[in-house]
């Protein structure tokens, strides 16, 4: 066994709240350089940049674990996380399907692009991810994540905005397989989920500046499973 260092919550470029230098490459160097050995991709519904991640990783030598930042019809933020490219981007492109879309103006919010390897754009969303929600509701959201091989982690649960907790005002019934906090919670609030924190960063530089410790015989998406189902976590909220 041994002791690793996940960021679970990450956005890139293809967030409109996610700056331009926001690049899976630069996620993936800034998350080496800061000690983390596994990283999630989680863009506000959408995956489109986990190609990118997965290449981006795979040269700094981290695991990778990509995901989708989903916005249900509560407007609660849900990570949804999977084990391969493939499913993360078909869960992504439905999500995005299932998005109730507003206008968007990329002046304002910024754009949401997604990139190859090389950083090249390869594509820009049309609808607006953020501010607006899913049509899938949290409680469909597990049985939607779990067939697919994935799993479910309420966002920033004590957030005012988008979290479970302030949107509904309490913690449904889930299952989840864990719950994030931006900060330590009381366990009344958070039972009987194992909680997890991470840096929410929209910007390379804040990557890991919250995040979790597990206890695993590897560094990867089953062995975090299972590090969570066994109590082998450890939420870190001021990792410097
Ligand atoms: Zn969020
Ligand atoms: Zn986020």
């Amino acid at each position: 066994m041994s002791t690793f260092r996940a960021d679970l919550h990450i956005h890139s470029c293809l967030s409109p709240c996610g700056e331009l230098s926001a690049s899976p490459r630069a996620i993936a160097r800034s998350a080496r350089e800061r000690g983390l050995h596994l990283i999630a991709l989680t863009d506000h519904n959408s995956a489109r940049n986990a190609p990118a991640f997965a290449a981006a990783c795979r040269s700094e030598g981290l695991a990778a674990v990509f995901g989708i930042e989903i916005t249900t019809r509560e407007e609660v933020h849900a990570l949804t996380l999977f084990p391969t490219v493939k499913t993360a981007l078909e869960a992504g492109d439905e999500a995005y399907e299932r998005l109730e879309s507003e206008p968007f103006d990329p002046g304002f919010f910024g754009d949401q692009v997604w990139v190859d390897e090389n950083e090249e754009i390869e594509g820009m969303l049309d609808k607006l991810c953020i501010l607006c929600a899913t049509d899938l509701s949290l409680d469909d959201l597990g049985p939607w994540c779990r067939s697919r091989g994935g799993i479910l982690i309420p966002a920033h649960i004590d957030r005012p905005a988008f979290g479970v907790l302030g949107q509904l005002g309490f913690l449904p019934e889930g299952p989840f397989e864990a719950v994030e906090c931006t900060e330590p919670l009381s366990e009344d609030l958070t039972d009987p989920w194992p909680v997890i924190a991470s840096s929410d960063a929209h910007r390379p530089e804040d990557i890991g500046c919250r995040c979790l410790e597990f206890e695993a015989p590897e560094a990867d998406f089953e062995a975090l499973v299972m590090a969570l189902e066994s109590g082998k976590t450890r939420a870190l909220y001021g990792n410097k």
